[in-house]
């Protein structure tokens, strides 16, 4: 590992002007289930590792501000898989918090870390993007709100710019309540990645949102304003017309060592339906 100074900033004005003023130099650290790996294993080398735990600002915590769901940055998995008011309007999110590695990382994951590492796998990543969440973040310009689907570009790759520090991720009051779920495979039972990582979300005007990772280079986010999804009276030939043009887009690496190509194009029509079903169930129960 190469040697690097470790700073501790008390307020955010502090944490932004080192990242400012270090620029790639510098680096984040959370919860570090991310970040101390690839530390270990040299794919990242900073000069200056920022620990942002001390930043009042960057407190974790869950709140409703104005009809929005806000979620601290700093916010770890078991916090949310557990709150009462992810649980209830963004039951997806609660579940893919869930799965989220083991235990142990999940007490120490954020939901800030999952995003801003910005892997095609990140469990939180689909069912933020069925609910139109919005990264906020601080910087040297002051704040920006970034539309989820705005902020992946590619693997380990995001629209921050230098000097940005996510500090909440917030779920927009929707114009119509959105029911979600979450589902996902993975290649044994146990803590591993998603071969496949998939949200589907239904809202009271039939439309559904469909949001995947693990099969390209960013999760996707599709939208079926059709109404055909959400329409219990669609039959399985319809659905499974849309969920083809929903899928188009999945374009899963051949050289991954989790699963092939064909198997997570089969297994994202399987998560799609059984996503969509529960979203159905939980929207017809008001949830
Ligand atoms: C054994 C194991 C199993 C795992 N299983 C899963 C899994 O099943 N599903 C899954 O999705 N992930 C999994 N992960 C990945 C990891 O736990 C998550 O991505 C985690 O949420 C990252 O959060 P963190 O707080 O640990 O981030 P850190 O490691 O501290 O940071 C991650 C990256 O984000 C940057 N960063 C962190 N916070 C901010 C911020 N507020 N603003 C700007 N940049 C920031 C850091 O600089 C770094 O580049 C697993 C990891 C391990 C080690």
């Amino acid at each position: 590992m190469q040697r690097f100074t470790y700073a501790r900033p008390e307020t955010l004005a502090d944490a932004i002007a080192i990242l400012a003023e270090r620029g790639s130099d510098a680096r984040i650290l959370a919860g570090g289930t991310d970040l101390i790996i690839r530390l270990r294993d040299g794919s990242m080398a900073p000069t200056v590792v920022v620990d942002i735990k001390r930043v009042p600002e960057l407190a974790p915590g869950i709140r409703m501000e104005h009809g929005a769901l806000v979620i601290g940055a700093s916010t770890v998995m078991t916090e949310i898989a557990a709150d009462p008011l992810i649980r209830a309007h963004a039951a997806g999110l609660a579940e893919a918090a869930a799965v989220v590695g083991s235990v142990q990382i999940r007490n120490r994951a954020t939901l800030g870390g999952n995003l801003c590492n910005a892997s095609p796998a990140a469990d939180t990543a689909p069912a933020l993007l069925v609910h139109g969440a919005i990264v906020l973040a601080a910087g040297p310009q002051g704040i920006r709100r970034i539309p989820l689907d705005a902020f992946f570009v590619r693997s380990g790759i995001t629209t921050l710019e230098p000097g940005e520090i996510v500090t909440a991720i917030e779920i927009p009051a929707p114009a119509a309540v959105i029911a979600s779920a979450h589902q996902r495979r993975t290649r044994r039972r146990g803590h591993d990645l998603a071969s496949v990582t998939l949200a589907c979300g239904v809202d009271d005007s039939g439309t559904t949102r469909v949001a995947f990772g693990s099969v390209g280079p960013r999760p996707l986010l599709r939208v079926d304003a059709t109404g055909t999804l959400a329409d219990p009276a669609s039959g399985d030939d319809a659905r499974a017309a849309i969920f083809e043009g929903i899928f188009a887009d999945a374009s899963p690496s051949a050289r991954s060592m989790r699963a092939g190509p064909e198997y997570r194009l089969a297994m994202l029509r399987v998560l799609g339906r059984r996503a969509l079903s529960t979203a159905l169930a939980r929207h017809a129960a008001g949830a």
